[in-house]
């Protein structure tokens, strides 16, 4: 707890410590967005600070707002000639600190993001104009300020004998998940946020959708798994299928082609697939025809399907990010790719 005030207070230092020409203008915009100080020749991107020069500064003066060497300035933008600079030019300030736009999803709460960025909740409620603290709507946007990387997990080596830091696990009030063993349903940030993008994306597609059973991901710190062979580094979820007829839940059940509710089915898998998320989706052989009619209906290209596809191929046929794997009649195994971020990801 102390820790987060001490970060929150580190980056308020860099902030309250820029005094320029438009501290003042910057000071009565926070609400829209712009943390308190932060003149308004600086703007905080996706990748950092970035500060326009103004005319009449000098590099060691920039450097010194920002409480950073001119040594420092040098490095983070190459070619620069500390005694050259001109009005107008743009300067790189890798303080670490970053503006986010994070979209709201279902099941998130401004204490949970505020804990996930290591921010205190009164400064995102002082970034967002006329955000209600207790009932936050899903898909608004929300501006945060933070030194906490886009991604801070990692999964470490290959699924079959990997392990996994820093995870994130799976939300237990999401209204289309239904979480069985909280201590195995960790995984990476990118598959936890995966997971329930795709879910969302279902619950957007077709009202009244179900809840959905999710078995096993991984432990907290990944490793082996009772009765996995992979599950082991973050990447790997077991997930029931949608099923026609299963009410407000669809458990793990061993299903035909005909109980297999196509649609809702498709809309998950096609988001991941579209995304590029994915290396496999293991589905019961007997299962696939139906949804690759579906895909094929829906338009979806001949290079396409048969790249997503391991049907109408045969069943030992490796080929197809969707392809069979014993044992997947009650439920499919999905495998996200190495996150860019990762590594040490196999
Ligand atoms: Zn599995």
């Amino acid at each position: 707890m102390y820790a987060r005030y001490l970060l929150v207070g580190t980056v308020l230092t860099i902030l309250v410590g820029m005094v320029g020409p438009g501290a003042a203008s910057a000071q009565r915009d926070h609400a829209a967005g712009t943390p308190r100080g932060l003149p308004d020749a600086a703007e905080l991107t996706e990748t950092g600070l970035v500060y326009t020069v103004q005319p009449g500064d000098t590099a060691s003066e920039i450097a010194e707002r920002f409480e950073v060497t001119t040594e420092q300035l040098v490095m983070w933008n190459e070619g620069l000639e500390p005694d050259r600079i001109r009005e107008g030019q743009r300067l790189r300030l890798d303080t670490g600190l970053r503006r986010i736009v994070h979209t709201i999803r279902a099941g998130d709460t401004l204490a949970a993001l505020a804990t996930r960025y290591e921010v205190a909740v009164n400064d995102i409620v002082r970034w967002n104009r006329r955000i209600r603290r207790h009932s936050i709507r899903v898909g608004r946007e929300l501006t945060i300020f933070t030194t906490v990387p886009e991604s801070r997990s990692e999964s470490i080596g290959t699924p079959q004998a990997g392990r996994l830091a820093h995870a994130h696990q799976l939300p237990r009030n999401h209204p289309a998940i239904l979480v069985r063993y909280p201590q195995r349903a960790w995984g990476t940030d990118e598959a936890v946020r995966w997971i329930v993008d795709a879910f969302d994306a279902v619950r957007d597609a077709h009202p009244d959708t179900p809840r959905v059973a999710i078995h096993d991901l991984s432990r907290e710190r990944g490793g082996a798994l009772m009765g996995h062979h992979s599950h082991t580094s973050g990447r790997d979820a077991d997930i029931a299928y949608f099923q026609n007829g299963c009410g407000e839940e669809c458990r793990f059940r061993t299903i035909g082609p005909s109980d297999l509710d196509v649609a809702r089915q498709w809309t998950l898998f096609r988001y991941w697939l579209e995304h590029d998320q994915v290396e496999a989706i293991f589905v019961d052989y007997a299962l696939q025809r139906a949804l690759y009619e579906h895909a094929r209906a829906e338009g979806v290209p001949r290079e396409q399907l048969a790249r997503w596809f391991q049907y109408p191929r045969e069943e030992g046929n490796r080929y197809g990010v969707i392809r069979h794997h014993p044992r997947h009649a009650n439920h499919f195994h999905v495998r996200f790719v190495c996150h860019e971020t990762d590594e040490a990801c196999r």
